[in-house]
């Protein structure tokens, strides 16, 4: 097992793209460590660096306090598991998982023994003597994570192992990695452009932005504490709502309006005082704005009248897309309140849920 250090990471590719710059982070050992960005922010180049697959363009690489910047994948005893499986289709599943074994000369006993304890920890032992085309997509993928844990690596790898899997078996697969990683305990990253995989997996998320971390925390930090406005509205579903306005005698004046305005608890105003007839970012996530008797009561000064342009039934919740003055809001409430498209609603802004960012910089103001 095996903690990794990213000292000062750079990755230029040869055209000149600067995918990743800066890339600081330790790892410490059994971690699972979740990737998490929109598509070309670095991720998979990041793991390719540590994979050894990828030239690092400057910075140090340590694997178990050992600089591995040169030294080749099969030496850094890390292993890798991509979205294309890619199983040999000649190879029954036992042979599939024993292969690099074999070709590393390990003895046959030894080989026989690993296979048949990682299929049972993976619920693979009936399906042995199968080919894949015998096998679904998830039986498929528990094999490509056999394969890979056979090798007892220091470290494991994934680069949206789950991608080409429809969303149910995403979801059920989620929760075995989760499981498998608890049972071997291998330091894991794992690569994503998905926050719900990244907040349901993740012992910590490091959230990329053009080959640039933006926040390294555990769920609940990033969830609670964004780092800017861009984690802000990345974690989330619905994603946050960010408002434009004017700060000033404790209140706070939404963009394109001259009287929606909600007031500033006591205990921010003074955290905001540089903010004084200034504009101002304030952000609440759909989830803390309330249809609630109680909190419009508690919240009294903090309401805001909608109109209902689109509401969403998902079961349980109910979401309403809406806007203030031209500003996007977003509601996410139970579904046991019967609203229709169309209708007035007024909603409280839980007002010690709420987040604060600087305009000029997007970073939070910390309270
Ligand atoms: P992600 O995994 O987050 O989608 P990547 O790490 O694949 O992002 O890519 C980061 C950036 O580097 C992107 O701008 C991408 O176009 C660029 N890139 C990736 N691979 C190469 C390559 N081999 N040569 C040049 N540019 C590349």
């Amino acid at each position: 097992m095996a903690g990794l250090k990213l000292n000062h990471i750079y990755k230029v590719y040869e055209n000149g793209t600067k995918a990743v710059s800066d890339f600081n982070m330790e790892i410490k050992d059994k971690e699972f460590i979740v990737f998490v960005g929109p598509s070309g922010c670095g991720k998979s180049t990041t793991l390719r660096m540590i994979a050894g697959l990828e030239e690092i363009t400057a910075g140090d690489l340590f694997i178990d306090d050992k600089l591995v910047n040169d030294l080749e994948p099969k030496d850094r005893k890390v292993t890798m598991v991509f979205q294309n499986y890619a199983l040999y289709p000649h190879m029954t599943v036992y042979e599939n998982m024993a292969f690099a074994l074999k070709i590393r000369k390990i003895p046959k006993a030894e080989i026989d023994e690993r296979v048949k304890e990682v299929a049972s920890i993976l619920g693979l032992t009936e399906y042995l003597n199968r080919k894949p085309k015998a096998l679904s997509g998830g039986q498929c993928q528990r094999v490509a994570l056999g394969r890979a844990i056979v090798r007892k690596p220091k470290v494991f790898l994934m680069d949206e192992p789950l991608s080409n899997l429809d969303a149910k078996l995403r979801v059920t697969m989620r929760e075995e990695i989760i499981r498998i990683h608890e049972k071997v305990g291998a330091t894991t990253i794992y690569v994503t452009h998905d926050q719900t995989e990244a907040m349901t997996m993740a012992s910590r998320i490091v959230i990329m932005k053009t080959g640039i971390v933006q926040q390294i925390g555990t769920p609940k930090e990033v969830y609670s504490y964004p780092a800017n406005t861009f984690v802000a509205q990345f974690i989330g579903s619905p994603s946050m709502n960010l408002f434009n306005g004017s700060y000033d005698n404790g209140k706070f004046t939404f963009d394109g309006t001259n009287s929606i305005t909600i007031d500033i608890p006591k205990e921010h105003q003074e955290k905001l005082k540089d903010y004084i007839g200034k504009q101002l970012i304030v952000g609440i996530r759909p989830e803390d704005i309330s249809l609630d008797p109680a909190m419009l009561k508690k919240y009294s000064h903090d309401t805001i009248s909608i109109d209902s342009q689109v509401v969403e039934l998902l079961g349980h919740d109910l979401v309403i897309y809406s806007d203030v003055d031209g500003q996007k809001i977003i509601v996410k409430t139970l579904a046991d309140y019967d609203i229709k498209a169309h209708q007035d609603v007024k909603v409280a802004i839980c007002m010690n849920k709420i987040h604060y960012f600087d305009p000029d910089t997007t970073n939070r103001i910390e309270l």
